[in-house]
């Protein structure tokens, strides 16, 4: 079914205050989650609200969580979560990032124990509004490992994304790169196995190790792997994902012991950059400038699909749904509506 933006966000909205949320809190997460769907990302959106509940229920997310901060020395900061809503505390994380790059030219924050923070780019976007480069390296420590090395069978990571974002000038938005390294989110094989379509190819291997292109296979008892994405080079990506935001932030990571009932744990490294202290903001206006030029202006391989930038497909996506609305396979919509009366709040507005 297609449904406004702005019916899904207050029923996500009284979702989550049903949860417990503060006001604010729940505002934070209804936008978060709706604005994922906006951009095309419907992984990240809404359909989230079913394990968020689920981890509610299991006691593994902890609803109005202040975090604690480990430490801080003005330009490096370590924050543990406490397995609060995650789309709370990074946000918190990365404007605590951009006042002290600010200051100081870089801050780096360590993020521990958040509870899943959803679209990374989210995060991204602010500090480069904010004018700021800005670098994100998340791993997920959730129980069993669903992504294979490059050459494996066998899940040893999970989608652990990955962030990098440039301000934009007078002509142009930020760019915008943002993306699991995992040939796809597992969110998006959730979407398919709900809406019953089949994966891309190269994505999937089945328990037996077989290319498929049915997401039922991360459903099944042994189950399947999704793939790293670009081979060795996004398999590379992904453990040094997995260390940056893990080993080295003090965050749990895939190999700690996680039992499903940790519920989705993110850790993430934000490295926060104001680029004004690397050269002058005309000259690298001019410059990001001609680069977006340069790229866009090659000819496409496929005529009906121009070149674009990261970032551009999510605003194309947002400007789309905003006027025609919000796909919602019923599946999802079922199950927001089992959440809603077991809440007992409307599912409509
Ligand atoms: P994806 O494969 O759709 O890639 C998205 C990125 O590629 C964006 O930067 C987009 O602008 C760019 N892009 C897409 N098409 C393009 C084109 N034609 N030309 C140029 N650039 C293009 O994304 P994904 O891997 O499915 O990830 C989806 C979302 O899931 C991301 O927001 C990510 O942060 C999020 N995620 C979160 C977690 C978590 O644990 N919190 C885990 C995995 C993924």
């Amino acid at each position: 079914m297609i449904i406004d933006h702005s019916k899904l966000l207050g029923l996500a909205n009284r979702i989550v205050t049903a949860g417990g949320s503060s006001p604010t809190e729940a505002a934070i997460v209804a936008e978060h989650l709706v604005e994922a769907n906006l951009r095309g990302h419907d992984s990240h959106g809404v359909g989230m609200l079913v394990a968020y509940v689920r981890d509610l229920d299991a006691g593994t997310l902890k609803i109005n969580q202040t975090p604690e901060v480990v430490s801080d020395t003005g330009t490096i900061s370590v924050w543990d979560a406490r397995a609060g809503y995650g789309q709370v505390v990074a946000r918190q994380a990365v404007e605590w990032a951009i006042e002290a790059a600010r200051k100081h030219g870089v801050a780096v924050n360590g993020l521990r124990n958040a509870h899943h923070i959803g679209r990374v780019g989210t995060y991204g976007e602010i500090a480069a509004r904010a004018g700021m480069v800005a670098l994100h390296f998340v791993n997920v420590a959730s129980g069993s490992p669903g992504v294979a090395p490059f050459r494996g069978r066998e899940g040893r990571f999970l989608t652990n994304p990955v962030c990098i974002a440039i301000p934009g000038t007078d002509n142009n938005e930020p760019i915008l790169l943002d993306f699991a390294t995992s040939r796809v989110a597992l969110g998006k094989v959730r979407v398919a196995h709900n809406a019953g379509k089949p994966m891309l190819d190269g994505a999937l291997l089945d328990y037996a190790g077989q290319p498929t292109t049915d997401p039922s296979v991360m459903y099944t008892d042994p189950r399947g792997v999704v793939l790293p994405f670009g081979e060795h080079k996004g398999s590379g990506l992904a453990l040094v994902c997995e260390l940056l935001a893990g080993a080295i932030v003090g965050s749990p990571s895939v190999t700690t012991s996680t039992p499903p009932e940790r519920g989705i744990i993110n850790g993430m490294l934000s490295i926060v950059i104001d680029p004004i202290r690397l050269s002058t903001r005309d000259s690298m206006m001019a410059e990001i400038d001609d680069m977006i030029s340069w790229v866009k202006s090659a000819k496409p391989a496929e005529q009906d699909l121009p070149v674009l930038i990261a970032g551009e497909p999510e605003r194309l996506a947002r400007a789309a749904r905003i006027a025609k609305g919000i796909e919602i396979d019923d599946t999802t919509w079922g199950q927001l509506a089992d959440i809603a009366q077991r809440y007992q709040i409307r599912i409509d507005s």
